[in-house]
């Protein structure tokens, strides 16, 4: 026993300088105890008592092909060992291939590659390119977002989280979304809820002028928000209404990007093609910090003509670009994405749809590929959310309750609001998404105590 002693006096070591030293985001700050992390491989990651967890939530959903894959991180290792940074104007192997590989892999002609760190500050260069690209100024955005948490990004964002904080910026305009489970525009059809969320974004753009209206930035499939897949033709008519007043479509596909949805980008799904898509997290399995903005043609002209005044000291940086270059190398040879949609159909949702007919907290079930979310309600009919939108931690004991019986049957959850998210990694085997369903049944069985 005397591993696990000295074990478990690394790990309170590691806990007591991250309590009294790392400032945590968002809710983590000062609410939540972390759990000290010893390792992680493949689907699972353990603490420093050898608890180990089946991780539903892929880190913060970019864990796409698990975690410490033996070929991305020997890359990593070539790479520090060859080069392992170099400015962004040069021109360098890891960075010119990933741009390569990132390219022939974004739906349309999204040919030309622009590297970030990470989300946010895509979706900042993203709203930039498009303001510059029109010399209009307002950007239209959707309720039910997230874009993350720099100060554009996040008041492009639409998420109660930021109400309190951030007051708002001039020039973004939120407008309201499909989503049918709780209709905004008290639709009863998924063709009703289309064809009034594409009049409500006209009468948006008639209202706020088209001329004014640099971008419409939308998820594919909002994720944070509570995976909503739109309706079909949703998208279709987003583009149509975009061309028709020259107004530059964003997608932001930094979560639904590189096979999350059994694609490598949601907007497949809906045969839409955007001016500006945003990736990062599954690039490269958030290995080493990478985002970017994948351009079409035509804005990349914009700057052919006048340079973009815009750029990131470590954009394209050689070790993120060589995880890049091995995660879609891995993708390709292991069927990756392939995987992510076969289990998405036949274990996960077939699984969380007997789930959902079982358990009274269970509202709805939806999602595609390794992108699923449950609603947790107390009424089936009323729909009313298992704990009330932004919830306090007197609100919260419900989803506490859930989340603590998932984590004591071995399951990491991901847990927003009134939704539990299963957004495990998309390598992860049939019979890890069965253990998981097996924890998830047992956690909502504590759920179900709160519902009529
Ligand atoms: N956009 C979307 C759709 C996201 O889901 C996120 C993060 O969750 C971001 C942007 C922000 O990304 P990052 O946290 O890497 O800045």
């Amino acid at each position: 026993d005397a591993l696990p002693a000295v074990s478990r006096a690394a790990g309170a070591a590691v806990k007591a300088a991250d309590r009294a030293h790392v400032f945590h985001s968002w809710s983590a700050q000062g609410l939540i105890d972390p759990l000290a992390v010893a390792g992680a491989e493949g689907s699972y990651f353990w603490d420093y008592d050898g608890r180990r967890y089946l991780d539903f939530t892929s880190g913060l959903v970019y864990t796409n092909i698990g975690y410490q894959h033996p070929k991305v991180v020997a890359a990593i290792q070539e790479q520090a060992a060859k080069l392992v940074t170099f400015a962004p104007a040069f021109a360098v192997e890891p960075r010119s291939e990933a741009a390569r590989l990132i390219a022939e892999r974004t739906p349309g002609d999204l040919d030309k590659i622009f590297f970030t760190n990470g989300g946010a500050e895509a979706v900042e260069n993203a709203v930039r390119m498009a303001r510059l690209h029109t010399g209009r100024p307002k950007v239209l955005a959707a309720y039910r977002s997230y874009h993350g948490g720099t100060h554009t990004a996040v008041n492009v964002t639409g998420d109660p989280r930021r109400w309190a904080s951030d007051t708002g910026t001039a020039g973004v305009v939120h407008f309201w979304t499909p989503f049918l489970y709780r209709s905004p525009f008290h639709a009863v059809t998924e063709a009703e809820e289309c064809a009034r969320a594409l009049k409500h974004l006209e009468d948006t753009i008639a209202f706020e002028g088209p001329g004014t209206i640099a971008a419409i930035v939308l998820e594919t499939i909002p994720g944070t928000a509570g995976i909503m897949v739109p309706p079909p033709g949703y998208l279709a008519g987003v583009r149509e209404l975009c061309d028709r007043h020259g107004i530059v479509f964003v997608l932001d596909e930094v979560m639904t990007g590189f096979g999350r949805t059994g694609k490598w980008f949601a907007a497949e799904h809906f045969g839409v093609v955007p001016d500006l898509l945003t990736f990062a997290k599954g690039v490269n399995s958030g290995y080493v910090p990478l985002g970017g903005v994948a351009i079409s043609a035509e804005i990349a002209a914009t700057f052919d003509k006048r340079p973009y005044p815009g750029g990131l000291t470590y954009s394209g940086h050689p070790l993120a670009c060589a995880a890049a270059v091995a995660t879609i190398r891995v993708m390709e040879e292991e069927g990756v994405v392939e995987h992510a949609a076969t289990i998405g159909e036949t274990v996960l949702g077939p699984g969380l749809r007997e789930l959902a007919e079982r358990h009274p907290s269970v509202g709805e079930v939806r999602g595609t590929g390794v992108f699923w979310a449950l609603e947790l309600v107390r009424n089936k009919e009323t729909r009313e959310p298992l704990v009330p939108y932004n919830p306090g931690p007197a609100d919260n004991v419900a989803m506490a309750g859930f989340a603590a019986g998932c984590k004591a049957n071995g399951l990491w959850p991901f847990v927003n609001m009134n939704r539990t998210h299963v957004v495990p990694p998309c390598t992860i085997t049939p019979a890890e998404a069965e253990e998981g369903l097996e924890a998830l049944d047992a956690a909502l069985s504590a759920a179900d105590a709160y519902a009529d």
